[in-house]
């Protein structure tokens, strides 16, 4: 995709420090990374957000997500490991290209992931497993359509 410095970093057109890769994904160090080994991991093809990415593309990125958080535990002798992934720039996703973020966490780091509490009633919480639970079913009836 033009104008995508992630495409342009898979297409070697700019340097990164590559730390896995895979027929389908990449793996390289975040230039502003929370913590040493924050990595970024994501399909060598072109696709936007969680939205948009092909489903079994997505399958095989998170599983290089799971070998190389494995690896980075292992050999940054890390004591957790944060995924995150952003999608939209209001979820504060500044690069379009998709990508899982992969941050070495160690006892006393100066790392804060945060999201408030809010707090909500009773209805509030049954109106919004309501609204999520008729889009299911319209997938669903979408996916028996699909069978038919
Ligand atoms: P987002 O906010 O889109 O989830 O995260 C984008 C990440 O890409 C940021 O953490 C940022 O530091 C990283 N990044 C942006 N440009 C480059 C680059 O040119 N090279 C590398 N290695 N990382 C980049
Ligand atoms: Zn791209």
């Amino acid at each position: 995709m033009e104008n995508c410095i992630f495409c342009k970093i898979i297409m070697g057109e700019i340097p990164s420090r590559k730390v896995y890769e895979d027929k389908d994904s990449v793996a390289f160090l975040d230039i502003h990374p929370a913590n040493p080994g924050h990595t970024l991991v994501m399909p060598k093809k072109h696709a936007e957000n969680i939205f948009d990415a092909d489903d079994e593309l997505l399958g095989r990125v998170i599983v290089a997500a799971k070998v190389i958080s494995k690896k980075i535990k292992e050999s940054l002798n890390a004591d957790g490991i944060n995924v995150i992934q952003n999608n939209g720039r209001h979820a504060g996703q500044i690069v379009n290209h998709i990508h899982f973020h992969i941050i070495p966490r160690f006892a006393n780091d100066t790392v804060i992931i945060s999201y408030p509490q809010i707090k909500m009633e009773d209805k509030d919480f049954e109106e919004i497993q309501k609204k999520l639970i008729e889009s299911e079913r319209k997938v669903q009836k979408n996916w028996e359509m699909d069978l038919m």
